[in-house]
């Protein structure tokens, strides 16, 4: 295969989710026993990998700046904040089931596949109320797409999974798994302003699970039923709402930067005022080409006081904010930037995901920026057989691991193999100790993963030789 020659999108996905098996990052969940749709297992790189994002995540967005506090909320809460949100009434996705197979879909994604299938006879636009669903179903003829079979009336499903807290099951002990980490923020806004009296404009930001009932869920770990956000919370005073916006419109876009993401492949996508919830004023959606097409990565939205105001109303506990200065009282308006952080491991690994040809063989390799490369330096002693080699390259292995933990030692098979195995786990610089490092003090093989380019390096030289 020549240099760059990609094989076709389809493939590049089924090629992820195999070598995501084979090499130990993400496993189909509770696989023994067939399986739980929507539920999958990060194995050790793709633990690692997971942190390296979220860590980057963390070092922008909190460490880096003076006016966000890092939160860590319970994933169960009082049912009465999901009835304040209106999540118990009103998140749920318009379920279409099929009269004759029994599968289930979401309404508006098969308007959306009618589209893209049929793009002389498209809808101008993907209605979201049930009877419009219908009407365009009727209109278009849509059918089941794996039978054919007639479709059924759209009904509404709620996607929050419920749950009894304690030994009774009443209406009184229900609880929710939080479908978003966001509400875990806005029910401690008034412990954080109590706490540390912050001045507008600060956040609150936190990393979590969060748990849809997604009707289909799909595209390995792109829509999941148990996920994890990056979310903050931006609180402003009403009038300064368009400044924070756009602070962290590009914020984001730094973000993506920060975790290697060609930005060529992150899409902005303004948000119509007809598209938008009811509660924000703007909404920007950063779609990414994943393998399967284009598909929202990030969302930034602008919720005026929406949230902290019906939090106040229903808790009966005042959320305003006072201004020392202007002694005005008044509740704070929300700039909300989301992060679904496994759609950033799967972008990740599909702009890292690599074909070409080297040393007259077809290698795949993962093309990770070293910022999130789960094994930063992999090390090799030439020979398994020669002790003098072997603790040569565990003494330069013990001193690569202090500095940047992330280190393998391999003594496995021939180089080439040991390079292939590092290449395909996206392993930056393999490091190789032969007997002209010890006999000729020359120093150690630096062989770069993208070029294949080996350098003589000297010891004392090795760690700043390495750009992680
Ligand atoms: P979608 O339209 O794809 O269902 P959404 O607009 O409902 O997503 P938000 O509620 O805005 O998503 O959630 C914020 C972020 O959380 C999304 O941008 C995405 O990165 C992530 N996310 C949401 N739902 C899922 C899911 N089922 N699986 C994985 N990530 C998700």
């Amino acid at each position: 295969m020549e240099q760059n020659a990609q094989p076709k999108k389809t493939d590049v996905m089924e090629a992820i989710i195999s070598l995501c098996k084979r090499r130990g990052f993400i496993f189909q969940g509770s696989e023994i026993y067939g399986g739980l749709a929507g539920t999958w297992d990060y194995g050790p790189y793709g633990v690692t990998l997971k942190q390296n994002i979220q860590n980057l995540w963390w070092k922008r967005f909190v460490d880096d700046r003076e006016d966000m506090y890092g939160m860590d909320a319970a994933i169960l809460m009082n049912q009465n904040v999901w009835k304040a949100t209106g999540h118990v009434g009103g998140f749920s996705d318009p379920l279409v089931s099929c009269k004759k197979c029994k599968k289930r879909f979401r309404g508006d994604h098969l308007l959306e596949r009618f589209n893209k299938e049929n793009p002389s006879q498209a809808l101008q636009s993907i209605p979201t109320g049930l009877p419009e669903i219908d009407s365009a179903i009727a209109d278009k003829k849509i059918r089941c797409p794996e039978c054919k079979g007639e479709l059924d009336k759209a009904k509404q499903f709620n996607m929050m999974f419920k749950t009894n807290v304690g030994a009774s099951e009443d209406e009184n002990s229900i609880s929710y798994l939080r479908p978003e980490t966001a509400q875990g923020m806005f029910v401690n806004y008034k412990n954080i302003i109590d706490a540390f009296h912050p001045k507008l404009p600060f956040g609150m930001a936190q990393i979590g699970k969060a748990f849809r009932n997604e009707i289909a869920p799909r595209d390995f770990i792109f829509r999941v039923r148990e996920l994890e956000q990056m979310e903050i919370e931006y609180l402003v005073k009403p009038t300064e709402w368009q400044g924070a916006f756009e602070q962290f419109r590009k914020e984001m876009l730094a973000y993506t930067e920060d975790v290697g993401l060609n930005s060529a492949h992150v899409h902005e996508h303004e948000i119509s005022d007809e598209d938008r919830a009811f509660y924000s004023k703007r909404t920007i959606d950063f779609e990414f080409d994943f393998p399967f097409g284009q598909s929202e990565l990030y969302g930034l939205a602008y919720r005026t006081d929406y949230d902290l105001k019906r939090h106040s109303d229903s808790s009966g506990v005042e959320l305003s904010y006072l201004d020392e200065e202007t002694k005005e009282k008044f509740i704070p308006h929300c700039i909300e930037p989301s992060f679904g952080l496994g759609r950033t491991v799967l972008a990740v690994l599909s702009d890292a995901y690599t074909e070409d040809e080297m040393g007259g063989e077809k290698r795949v390799y993962m093309k990770f920026s070293p910022k999130v490369a789960p094994v930063k330096v992999a090390v090799f002693p030439l020979l398994k057989n020669k002790p003098v080699l072997v603790d040569k390259a565990r003494e330069v292995y013990a001193m690569l691991r202090k500095s940047l933990g992330a280190v393998e030692f391999d003594d496995n098979g021939n180089i080439g193999k040991r390079y292939r195995r590092q290449d395909e786990i996206g392993t930056p610089y393999c490091v190789t100790i032969d007997f002209d490092t010890i006999e000729k003090d020359t120093g150690v093989t630096v062989r770069n993963r993208d070029t294949g380019k080996q350098d003589r390096v000297a010891l004392a030289d090795l760690l700043s030789v390495l750009k992680i």
